[in-house]
């Protein structure tokens, strides 16, 4: 493969090389079922129970027990919500908000479409939650209730102020989930101090492999199982444990935490405001899209008015750059992204939103190459542009 530039690492991250190396001997050696009776397997029981340990400690867990291993985030959301709901035996209200991902807004809709009450809360034009309206949604909605709401957006990098979210939510009897995917191992995450009753993490965005998510439950959730089967994870989430994944993902727990009291953070944040300050003095009629100075420190999402979003990462990804782009390609149209819609960005800047993402692998001179290069595709973009006077 040729050599790329990766700025796409809220879509996944690249295994880190130490947490390859934990899994192998659980792939060649030690590949017994941590549930049989005999040694040979029961040898691989300690090893998860010690990761178990590691990520109740990265997350601020008061006991390990309160750590379920799911197949990815996708299915650690999907059994917060529809875990919750089904625990109530009565229809209730889900708290959500407009700019979640798909893996809470589909379980959201699905309890919709069973009678519960669903309500989305909104954003300003800078992507940040809407307080008041949340707080109003909580005192008009009588019975149980379930508030979802992400730490911080795929999308824009956005962090929305998830203690107060919890502690207005708790005031009000509701039970707690925060999709906390794209905060993991780029903030501090302690749920001693932020109180939620359920957390969703994935590994493959913390430099972990792909197919390992969490979910966090406090003690004293009431939650019913998803994947119904055996007894792993003390009945909660049936299937045979992924080991060499979830001893993967405990070291990635241990390198993020390194990472996040080294200045990682702080320099790769200094790469992404380095790249966004050259793309705005470069591109003429570009925009951020998202608050500036309440954003996760590794995420930019930038507008080039006037062009598609997809035509330009195209270009991108030929001179061996990889992004993303806001939009998604739907049924043969360019559908703009709910989060963007959301923000009420502007017609000419709505398809043309560009999200590069970084990581403590990045180097300073991937980042002089991408300014090379995002400059010249957009304006051979905007010389093919109809919405563009030449
Ligand atoms: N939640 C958020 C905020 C995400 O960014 C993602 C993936 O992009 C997911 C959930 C779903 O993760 P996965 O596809 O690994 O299940």
């Amino acid at each position: 493969m040729p050599e790329v530039i990766y700025l796409d690492n809220n879509a996944t991250t690249r295994p880190a090389p130490e947490v390859v190396e934990a899994m192998l001997p659980y792939f060649n050696e030690a590949w017994g079922n941590p549930s049989s009776m005999h040694a040979f397997g029961g040898h691989v029981a300690r090893p998860v129970a010690e990761a178990r340990e590691t990520v109740a400690n990265f997350l601020g867990a008061e006991r390990p027990e309160e750590i379920l291993f799911e197949g990815c985030a996708t299915e650690a959301d999907n059994h917060a919500i529809l875990g919750v709901a089904a625990a109530w035996n009565q229809p209730g209200t889900i708290i959500t908000s407009r700019v979640e991902h798909p893996a809470v807004l589909g379980p959201c809709l699905r309890l919709r479409e069973l009678g519960h009450n669903v309500i989305e809360i909104g954003v300003n034009n800078e992507g940040l939650f809407d307080l008041e309206a949340y707080e109003a949604a909580l005192a008009a909605t009588p019975g149980p209730k379930l508030v979802s709401v992400m730490w911080a957006n795929n999308e824009t990098g956005v962090i929305f102020p998830i203690r107060k979210i919890a502690e207005l939510g708790k005031a009000a009897g509701a039970t707690i989930h925060t999709d906390a995917v794209q905060a993991a191992g780029k903030l501090a995450i302690n749920v001693k101090d932020v109180p939620v009753d359920l957390l969703t993490i994935a590994g493959h965005k913390m430099h972990a492999p792909k197919g390992i998510g969490v979910l966090y439950v406090r003690r004293g959730t009431r939650i019913k199982p998803l994947i119904l089967g055996g007894h792993q994870e003390r009945g909660r989430r049936g299937g045979t444990e992924n080991v060499p994944y979830i001893i993967g993902l405990a070291k990635a727990c241990e390198l993020a935490t390194a990472a996040l009291s080294d200045g990682s953070e702080t320099r790769i944040a200094r790469l992404r405001d380095k790249l966004e300050a050259g793309l705005l003095a470069t591109c003429p009629d570009s925009r951020v899209n998202g608050c500036r100075t309440c954003r996760v420190p590794n995420t930019l999402n930038i507008s080039f008015e006037y062009i598609e979003g997809e035509s330009v990462l195209y270009h991108l990804s030929d001179r061996g750059i990889c992004a993303s782009s806001g939009s998604a390609c739907a049924a043969g149209s360019l559908e703009p992204s709910h989060v963007i819609r959301a923000m009420g960005v502007p017609f000419t800047a709505v398809h043309g939103s560009i999200r590069f993402s970084l990581s403590r692998y990045t180097t300073e001179h991937e980042i002089d190459i991408t300014l090379r290069h995002v400059p010249e595709v957009v304006a051979e973009m905007r010389a093919l542009s109809p919405f563009v006077k030449h």
